[in-house]
């Protein structure tokens, strides 16, 4: 197996650093250099962009990421412990990555990167999901991302790329497909990971559009979809009566059978709801 870089392997990195995996911070490292190269290459020609890449742990895809010639990369870790393994990989590549400590869901990174800006990522799901939302959900667009590279459990990447009238349709479909050309580009098994997790895991990648799809406020479709399917079963007149008392005109307005459940309705029709419900 070639080597990508001439630093050591991520098995030898991983023991002198004592980073034995923390199940509390959904700690599954890549360990394969040659296949988080592979992530990288997903992600497009990096040579002219800044990449934010969220939760780098020991350093794989960061590795993978600078090695495929990204200009800059800024990560955020969580984890103290990954600090000296990640700032060898500093020192490897001068001025080409600078690292912060922190939890990725409270630092706003874009002071520390510079247009055009790529995202890649490796996460926990849950931290996964959340920040997949808030980059799918600005009130303006285009975002400050041109696309997301992220790993996902392959349930999650199936619910983003879902059609209506399947059973993985929902929030996450609406969501990134409203704004984003969406599709899955790599199926990693568990034993692609150290240590493997019980489900097999996929990559999903995200092309921000110019413009969305269909009109909407972000925030109005965000919880239009997010009541709809909380309740997946029922009728939407009935599930979506929270939002306003005269919910079967609305739906009406919108081209909506009030008989409907969320699962069969189209993206076209949730923002035409979207924009029922922003009206006075
Ligand atoms: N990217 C590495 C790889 O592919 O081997 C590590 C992947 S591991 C699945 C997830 C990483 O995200 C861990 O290093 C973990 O410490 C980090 N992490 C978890 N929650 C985080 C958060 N809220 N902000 C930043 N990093 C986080």
């Amino acid at each position: 197996m070639a080597a990508i870089d001439n630093l050591p392997p991520l098995r030898d990195v991983i023991e002198k650093h004592g980073l034995s995996a923390r199940k509390s911070l959904g700690q599954n490292f890549l360990l394969d250099l040659n296949l988080t190269a592979k992530i990288a290459r997903q992600a497009g020609d990096l040579t002219a962009c800044d990449v934010l890449e969220i939760g780098p742990g020991p350093g794989g895809l960061t590795r993978g990421l600078l090695a495929e010639g990204a200009r800059r990369v800024l990560a955020i870790e969580k984890d103290d412990r990954c600090m000296p393994a990640l700032s060898e990989i500093s020192e490897a590549y001068p001025n080409r990555l600078e690292v912060i400590n922190g939890d990725a869901l409270e630092i706003d990174p874009l002071g520390h990167l510079t247009q055009p800006i790529r995202v890649a990522a490796n996460l926990p799901y849950n931290v996964g999901t959340e920040l997949l939302v808030r980059w799918l959900t600005p009130k303006e667009w285009p975002p400050f991302w041109e696309s997301l590279t992220l790993m996902f459990q392959r349930e999650v990447a199936e619910r983003i790329i879902a059609k209506p009238g399947s059973k993985a349709y929902g929030r996450l479909a609406i969501l990134s497909q409203w704004r984003a050309d969406a599709r899955i580009v790599l199926h990693l098994p568990p034993e692609a990971f150290s240590p493997p997790p019980k489900v097999h895991s996929a990559v999903v990648h995200l092309k921000a559009l110019e413009t969305p799809r269909f009109e909407a406020d972000a925030a109005t479709l965000s919880r239009v979809v997010a009541t709809a399917f909380n309740q997946r079963r029922k009728m939407l007149r009935s599930s979506l009566k929270s939002l306003t008392p005269d919910i079967e005109d609305r739906l009406v307005a919108a081209g909506i059978k009030p008989t409907d459940r969320a699962e069969v309705v189209s993206l076209e029709a949730f923002c035409a709801l979207a924009r029922e419900m922003a009206k006075n």
